[in-house]
């Protein structure tokens, strides 16, 4: 990786008043789920909502882009990394309540409002064990809410569509919006909020349910997961979405391309959609291959296959 140009802002000056932890060119690899980015101008973790508004008017201030890292599983951060300011939402963020729900009685609903920055898996798991039922498919989907509000993440159980009451949002302007579900275009691993709203919390509504029946359900799909997927590999998941009536990774299977390698990147041998980080993968590698890919699906089906991960970040 080359030098890297200074940022045109004095961030470290700019920033001085936002509390918070702050590290300037930070490499976010270790930040990543496959292990893979090149550092941010400044990564800020903020706890408080107090702390988040006043880094937000900074940058709203100074036309700095803000970037919002999640836990990093469905990233591809590109090796010159992320101009501008990363932040990561801990503290207040990564705390939840449960609250009986508007809609139903007591008994058998609850509404629990969980701040973006808590572990979606974990979630699933401890609601679970206290007999709400409703986020099964979760357990093993890495990363945190927001990313999953974001991603509409889910599985062959159900996504996100099925829980979610309402998000709570920074928007550009600096105000704080809630809006339904049904304003935030929840879709196949896919969502449109506001441009620019950074997530703050959700309210999900879920059912009481059995614990034990719960928990089979997580662990059967978890046993699923340890069959077919590299987990002991860093990689991002699915690399492409499935294209309408077929999947990406049979067609990229198809293809004899398992194996496949660029650089320190792999099409895993155990999942054809995911790519693996065998060594000292750089986000060129990993780009390459999927354009591979893509190139190898397109001649023979006539198929985009469209990329789920996320790419950002400047070229190295
Ligand atoms: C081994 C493995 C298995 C996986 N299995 C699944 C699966 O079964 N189903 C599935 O759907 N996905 C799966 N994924 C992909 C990934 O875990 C999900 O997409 C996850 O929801 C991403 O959450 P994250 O917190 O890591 O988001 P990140 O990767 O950090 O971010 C994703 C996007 O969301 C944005 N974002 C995150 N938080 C906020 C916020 N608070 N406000 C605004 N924007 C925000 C980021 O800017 C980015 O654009 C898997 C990944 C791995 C590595």
């Amino acid at each position: 990786m080359g030098r890297q140009p200074l940022p045109p802002w004095d961030l470290a000056t700019l920033l001085r008043d936002v509390p918070g932890r702050k590290t300037f060119g930070q490499p976010l690899a270790s930040l990543t789920s496959i292990r893979i980015g090149g550092p941010a101008d400044a990564l800020v973790r903020v706890e408080t909502l107090a702390a988040l508004r006043c880094l937000h008017a900074v940058a709203h201030e100074h036309a700095i882009p803000l970037f919002v890292l999640g836990g990093g599983s469905n990233l591809l951060i590109r090796d010159g990394g992320i101009r501008g300011i990363v932040v990561r939402l801990h503290g207040t963020f990564r705390t939840y309540d449960i609250a009986p729900s508007a809609a139903g009685s007591a008994a058998d609903e609850a509404d629990v409002h969980v701040g973006v920055g808590y572990p979606l898996s974990r979630l699933a798991l401890q609601l679970g064990r206290q007999g709400w039922s409703g986020l099964e498919f979760a357990y093993g989907i890495p990363g945190t809410l927001g990313g999953a509000m974001v991603m509409n993440a889910g599985t062959h159980l159900g996504d996100m569509r099925q829980v979610l009451v309402s998000a709570r949002m920074l928007l550009r302007t600096g105000h704080v919006q809630e809006l339904p579900a049904s304003a935030v275009g929840l879709r196949y691993r896919s969502s449109s909020y506001p441009a620019g709203a950074v997530l703050l919390g959700a309210a999900l509504r879920l059912q009481r349910g059995e614990p034990g029946h719960s928990e089979a359900m997580m662990q059967e799909s978890y046993g699923r997961r340890q069959r077919t997927q590299p987990l002991s590999q860093p990689n991002t998941g699915s690399v492409f979405k499935n294209p309408p009536g077929t999947s990406a990774g049979h067609l990229i299977e198809s293809r004899d391309l398992k194996g496949m390698r660029v650089g320190g990147a792999m099409i895993s041998p155990i999942h054809a959609n995911f790519i693996v980080n065998v060594g000292q993968a750089t986000a060129a590698d990993v780009a390459t291959l999927m354009a591979r890919v893509q190139e190898s699906v397109q001649r023979a089906y006539h198929i985009a296959l469209e990329p789920e991960v996320h790419v950002v970040g400047e070229e190295g």
